[in-house]
């Protein structure tokens, strides 16, 4: 898998970190529901995503990304 490692801001390094503090998020997932435009079972298993915060060890943006 490969990204882009930098930050979009001031160039600075992505460091990779992990989500805490569960009991704010609690099982925070990302779910492509489809188009909701009538069709049955738009919902599908395989589309759930993890949400994994990479922050700038410069600036500190956080940047988001959806993994599995
Ligand atoms: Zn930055």
């Amino acid at each position: 898998m490969s990204r882009t490692d930098t930050c979009p801001d001031c160039g600075g390094a992505l460091e990779r970190m992990t989500l805490q503090g569960t009991d704010a998020f609690g099982d925070l997932t990302i779910v492509d529901e489809g188009d909701d435009d009538g069709f049955l079972g738009s919902v599908r298993a395989d589309e759930i995503l993890e949400p994994v915060p990479y922050v700038c060890v410069e600036c500190r943006r956080v940047l988001w990304y959806a993994e599995r």
